[in-house]
């Protein structure tokens, strides 16, 4: 990382461009590479293969349940005689099977659909102007330009270097940049990273800039060679593999079980083979009703539909597991322009030769042109299109279009060191007759002391120390009322320096710039949002400490006569252990922005950062949430972040973490559910046999395989992807060690599971022994109570807002209200009795399968209501 004093010569520029040939100057003509588009394709890589959809749905009937399930059907058919039974399975077996295959397909869709949000651009060269393409656009022999912050779109030659830098680590491993040189001797079989004419595609430009002929595309390139080997599976995010850990202990719990049973049954029925046929199956059906085995996907489904939503807000999750962190978010760094202002900017006044001005064309001639000179060549945009930093966009229009091409095509640019936010400045050097003239703008406080004279009229008198604090004191006035102010200087040199920053000394001031960028309407709401969702947000610029308490105190992150604490307060007294002292941060630079980061990690805070530049890349990636501009990013940032804010703005960043939050409550919703309505028909079960010998088999094999597809498909899906709760943000961030299933909350699950398996059992009870009717028939009816239960319990996980209302879901509606439809028909069907083992309820069982079947979920709302409002925590 550079200091302040460190030159860095990489970044130094020359930009005559003497060396290149007519036809690398023009590039390719468009006609050219439209057609060149045909014949070599697009600059893509083809999109991965992806499973057949005959093998997916082969691959269904191959998991470990179904596997059984199909056992099970061939012991009813071969084994006990029994056809209908038989098919019945195999139905279930299919059923089950295609919501599987409807999910995956689901969860392939949403995934494949993230992959295509980024669209990669590229700096060309054609009929001798530049433009901006599609990078998919570019063909062999395009011109294709780089600067610091860029990914690399094809394969190329360099035919023209300026200190570029290039990092080739993701094909090569090795971390240190490579510098690149056209004039480099070539070696035949040079590997990858031995071939300084060469940039590869993927690979990120870190310094300096370059010119390049493109010579392969697509699939052709190494990368495309790297990519063909491999895999393409999406990679787990951490609670994707935590749930998949679960779904594997719950199938051992149910194995264990399945033994069980399988033993009380034979002791049951007696030690004959029909005994074990009939032990095997209630066994089997037990463990298949009991594994929530759809788990896995119905969280990929909501993961992914839940980024896809948030793409549609403007933030786009490059990397899937930033999900779930989101949720736990506690302070966000922010920087200023774009996030929290519009970076729309505007030149709003002029400052020089003692003169104020709210425009160039009031002040007097001689001065007006020294000043309109600076803005015009220190400045890397262009107006007409409108190209590059909007600020500078500014100020080429505060100096207007005809006299900035005048003024450019009177010196033209010889050399340049670029703006960093390192040393906040920027030097050119133009020609200007026989002699040379280096112009500078950039932070008062940089410029100022680096000056020895300053303007004054058409003269250049010394700058007295007494001028310097003027100067100083007249850009502090501006700035604290939320501008931007830049210094402009200039000299005349006899020779080009051959290292323009070598000869930043004894510059003459020829004024400031004050530049205004209207804070956006949404950032108040979303500063106050974050704040009621307990979350911190932190101003951390490289802008001036007025600039930066201005607005912070206009969008309420801090109040304006807090002072903000500065870059060279932390070179001094270093990095506090509590960041969280302070608001805003001013006059920063990259490496203290990191600094901060990790001391904020150090606290235990789960820190979401913002970023642009390429010298942000280290602190998006050390954040947990590296967040990269879309709009104002290079390519480098964007590649070390975890997601993408298209418009740049502060409050879309909010609402992904709302966002964030809700996927991981739906998770949290369904894993609940599943888990808790599983264990209650392991508890069923469990209880009928040790308790109730009379009733030989608590629930039949088939009926166990009925609950178990009416209420795990459906239903969860429909949770996994239900509205986002809007009390969300009115909760503190989930603490990060917090797991979807801690033993506490294994209890409260546990808890649920009896009440519902209790409701079951009561009616068993009731039907049996204080109705005195059969056992078939009181069976029947814990049957019906036991699908009722747990198809209601889904309304009890989701009621989870502490009063305010969530927004109906018609999925789970339809879900729930078909199950229960089903269940009606199968036990009041006389066709379909004797397959289901069901009788006609008579019409009091009816009601008490409404209400037996209504209780738990009652019972699990009012509870958890009353235990927030008395301050406990709730089941
Ligand atoms: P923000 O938080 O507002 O986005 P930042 O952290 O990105 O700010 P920088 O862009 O690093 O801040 O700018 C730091 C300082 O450098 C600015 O206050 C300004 O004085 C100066 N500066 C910014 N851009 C340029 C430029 N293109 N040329 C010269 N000086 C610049």
């Amino acid at each position: 990382m550079q200091t302040t004093e460190s030159v860095p010569e990489a970044n130094v520029r020359p930009i005559a461009e003497t060396n290149l040939t007519e036809a690398v100057r023009r590039g390719l003509e468009p006609a050219e590479a439209l057609s060149r588009l045909g014949r070599f394709g697009r600059n893509e890589l083809p999109p991965p293969r992806r499973e057949g959809w005959f093998h997916r749905a082969g691959r269904q009937f191959l998991e470990p349940m179904a596997l059984l399930l199909l056992a099970a059907a061939a012991v009813t058919w071969f084994g006990l005689g029994e056809r209908v039974d038989s098919l019945a399975i195999l139905a279930i077996v299919s059923a089950n099977a295609t919501i599987a295959f409807v999910q995956e397909g689901k969860a392939a869709n949403a995934l494949e659909a993230l992959r295509k949000m980024e669209t990669p651009r590229a700096v060309v060269r054609r009929g001798g102007r530049v433009e901006e393409v599609p990078a998919a656009d570019v063909v062999p022999g395009d011109v294709v330009l780089l600067t610091a912050g860029d990914r690399i779109p094809a394969d190329a030659l360099v035919v023209d270097a300026h200190s570029l830098e290039v990092d080739e680590s993701m094909l090569t491993g090795e971390s240190l940049p490579v510098a690149k040189d056209p004039g480099a001797v070539r070696v035949d079989g040079a590997g990858t990273g031995e071939q300084p004419w060469m940039v590869f595609s993927g690979t990120l430009v870190v310094h300096g800039s370059g010119a390049t002929v493109v010579t392969r595309t697509g699939a052709d390139t190494r990368f495309g060679a790297i990519a063909k080997g491999l895999d393409e599976r999406e990679p787990q995010t951490p609670l994707q593999r935590e749930l998949r850990r679960l779904t594997g202990r719950l199938g051992a719990v149910a194995v264990g079980v399945a033994f069980a049973v399988f033993g009380l049954t034979m002791l049951r029925l007696g030690f004959t083979a029909d005994g074990a046929e009939q032990a095997f199956l209630s066994a089997a059906a037990l463990a298949v009703a009991a594994v929530p085995e759809g788990l896995p996907t119905v969280v990929t489904v909501g993961l992914a539909l839940g980024v896809r939503r948030m793409a549609g807000h403007g933030a786009i999750v490059r990397r899937l597991p930033a999900v779930e962190t989101l949720g736990s978010t506690t302070v966000i760094l922010t920087d200023k322009t774009g996030t929290l202002t519009e970076n729309t900017m505007r030149l709003d006044s002029i400052w020089a030769s003692g003169c104020f001005a709210g425009a160039l064309e009031n002040l007097p001639d001689a001065v007006a042109d020294s000043v309109a000179a600076v803005l015009a060549l220190n400045n890397d945009a262009t107006i007409d299109p409108p190209t590059g930093d909007p600020m500078e966009i500014a100020l080429l229009r505060g100096v207007g279009r005809e006299r900035c091409e005048r003024i450019r095509a009177g010196s033209p640019r010889l050399a340049v060191v670029g703006f960093d936010s390192t040393r906040k400045r920027m030097t050119t050097v133009h020609a200007f007759g026989s002699k040379a003239l280096m112009t500078m703008k950039g932070a008062p406080e940089v410029v100022v002391p680096l000056c020895g004279r300053i303007m004054s009229g058409a003269d250049e008198l010394p700058l007295t120390d007494e001028a310097a604090r003027a100067a100083l004191e007249t850009a502090e006035r501006a700035a604290a009322t939320g501008s931007r102010v830049l210094a402009l200087a200039r000299k005349v040199v006899d020779t080009v320096p051959g290292d323009p920053s070598s000869a930043e000394h004894d510059l003459v001031l020829v004024g400031l710039a004050a530049l205004r960028d209207p804070v956006r309407p949404e950032a108040g709401g979303a500063v106050a949002e974050a704040a009621a969702a307990g979350l911190r947000i932190l101003m951390v610029t490289g802008d001036h400490p007025g600039t930066a308490r201005a607005v912070a105190a206009e969008v309420g992150i801090a109040s304006s006569d807090v002072p903000a604490v500065t870059g060279s307060d932390l070179r001094a007294a270093g990095i506090p252990d509590d960041p969280l002292s302070a608001s805003v941060y001013a006059r920063v630079d990259p490496d203290e922005k990191l600094a901060l980061v990790v001391a904020l990690q150090k606290r235990g805070q789960v820190v979401a950062v913002t970023g642009d530049g390429v010298n942000d890349a280290p602190a998006l990636r050390r954040a947990d949430i590296g967040v990269a501009m879309g709009r104002s990013g290079s390519d480098v940032a964007r590649e070390a972040a975890d997601m993408v804010v298209t418009d740049d703005n502060l409050a879309t960043i909010v609402t992904a973490v709302r966002e964030g939050r809700g996927i991981y409550d739906n998770i949290r919703k369904v894993v609940e559910y599943l888990v808790a309505g599983n264990l209650s028909e392991i508890l069923v079960v469990v209880t009928g046999l040790v308790f109730f010998p009379g009733l030989g088999v608590p629930l039949l094999p088939l009926q166990l395989l009925w609950i178990n597809l009416l209420t795990d498909g459906f239903p969860a899906l429909a949770l996994g992807i239900d509205a986002v709760d809007p009390g969300l943000m009115a909760r503190p961030p989930r603490p990060r060690a917090d797991h979807l299933l801690s033993l506490p909350k294994l209890g409260r699950l546990l808890a649920r599971a009896v009440l519902i398996a209790g409701a079951a059992v009561a009616s068993l009870m009731i039907v049996r022994f204080a109705w005195h009717e059969p056992w078939i028939q009181a069976r029947s009816t814990m049957f019906s109570v036991l699908m009722t239960a747990h198809l209601l319990y889904a309304y009890a996980v989701r009621h989870t807002n502490g009063g305010r209302r969530v927004r109906w879901n018609p999925w789970l509606l339809g879900a729930v209200g078909t199950g229960i439809g089903l269940q009606v028909l199968v036990v009041g069907l006389p066709a379909l009795q004797p397959v289901f083992g069901t009788v006609s309820p008579t019409l009091r069982e009816w009601a008490l399968v409404a209400a037996a079947g209504i209780l738990p979920a009652l019972i699990m709302t009012v509870w958890r209501t009353t235990g927030r409002a008395s301050g406990g925590r709730a089941a």
